[in-house]
């Protein structure tokens, strides 16, 4: 595992997450009060931005400084006080329902124990570790979408859920990086590495040797080679060529397809690679076809069942008769989905697969 980059980020983000400044400014007052604020931060740091929270969390712990005054405040009041944090309705209401089971089952102390900590109403296992961590100052790895996303961008692990990402950095990541991989990687997954990496801003060192990014530029290569241009979804030309359609799939589903075929295709881009070569066909008709909604497509090719739940984000273009070259390509460094070649062609497949 290349921690050299948890180890750079360390040393060159100066940024604190909302929860993590929480608990820095909280440092010297006693441990439940610390436990307290951190445990409710981030309860409503979930689906918001950092300067709500802060702000929210300000409001809240002037008037609310621990679980009997949670326990006492009307849910009216306390909805009020977190407005606008994300489902703040809910969020009143597991707060209450919290704070009425630390005083009855934990005796009015926040529980120091993942296990235990997760038996509280909206509290998931992204919370327990991080109040392990900034409160108790004991070992967890709180892996959110951030740390998810950019962990397996980086390779330390190959998983589809933040809950399996947890697991596997556990086993592999060493202990030293536990308490802060959280800051680093979501300071630096909002800034920089976000779901649309912005690869031209990433720190020099990290970018270098980054395998997501590494892949995106051998893709990039791949359309320079063929001499690809994108074009846009309404001017298609009249011409023949090869095709690229980049498909976004926003949740993981199981489709079916063909003939009794049925799998579960993850979250995430798909290349496509397609021919309009044959004297019948061209760019326009062919393309055309799949980017016709789902009442009034034919379901002609695999690709357009998977069509149905994913959007056609980007289109590539080259009037070279390509389509099993770019796919031995693509092959050297994309997983592919076998099923999806041409029917005259030995390619095991023309899709391929790229993690968000
Ligand atoms: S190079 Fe791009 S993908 Fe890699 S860490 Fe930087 S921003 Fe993320």
């Amino acid at each position: 595992m290349k921690t050299t980059y948890l180890d750079i980020l360390e040393e060159k983000l100066n940024k604190k997450s909302v929860v993590n400044e929480i608990s820095n400014n909280n440092k010297n007052k006693n441990k439940e009060i610390l436990a307290f604020k951190v445990l409710i931060s981030t309860v409503l740091s979930a689906r918001t931005k950092d300067e709500t929270t802060e702000e929210v969390s300000k409001r809240l712990y002037k008037k609310v400084k621990n679980i009997d005054d949670l326990i006492n405040i009307d849910i009216e009041e306390l909805q009020e006080l977190i407005y606008p944090v994300g489902f703040y309705k809910t969020k009143a209401k597991h707060l209450k329902n919290l704070a009425l089971m630390v005083k009855d089952d934990y005796n009015g102390k926040i529980p120091a124990d993942i296990e235990e900590l997760v038996k509280l109403p909206g509290v998931g296992r992204k919370t327990a570790n991080l109040v392990i961590t900034l409160a108790f100052d004991d070992y967890g790895i709180c892996v959110d979408t951030h740390v998810h996303r950019i962990s397996n961008r980086w390779n330390f692990v190959n998983t589809l859920s933040p809950e399996k990402t947890e697991m596997e950095l556990r086993k592999k990541l060493p202990k030293k990086y536990w308490k802060t991989i959280n800051n680093s990687l979501v300071v630096y997954g909002r800034e920089v590495c976000a779901p649309i990496p912005k690869c031209s801003k990433c720190i020099q060192e990290i970018k270098e040797t980054c395998p997501y990014y590494d892949k995106l530029t051998y893709f990039n290569n791949i359309l320079n080679k063929y001499n690809f241009r994108k074009i846009s979804k309404n001017n298609i030309p009249n011409e023949k060529g090869t095709y690229i359609l980049k498909i976004k799939l926003n949740s993981s589903k199981i489709i079916e397809y063909g003939k009794n075929k049925k799998e579960k295709f993850q979250r995430g881009y798909y290349f496509y690679v397609g021919s309009a070569m044959g004297s019948s066909s061209n760019l326009k008709n062919r393309i055309g076809r799949h980017l016709k909604n789902e009442n009034e497509k034919k379901l002609h090719w695999h690709i357009d069942y998977i069509l149905k739940y994913g959007n056609i984000k980007e289109i590539f273009i080259t009037n070279d008769a390509v389509e099993c070259e770019v796919s031995k390509d693509l092959r050297e460094k994309f997983e592919f989905i076998s099923g999806f070649g041409c029917s005259d062609c030995n390619c095991e497949s023309h899709l391929y697969y790229l993690k968000p």
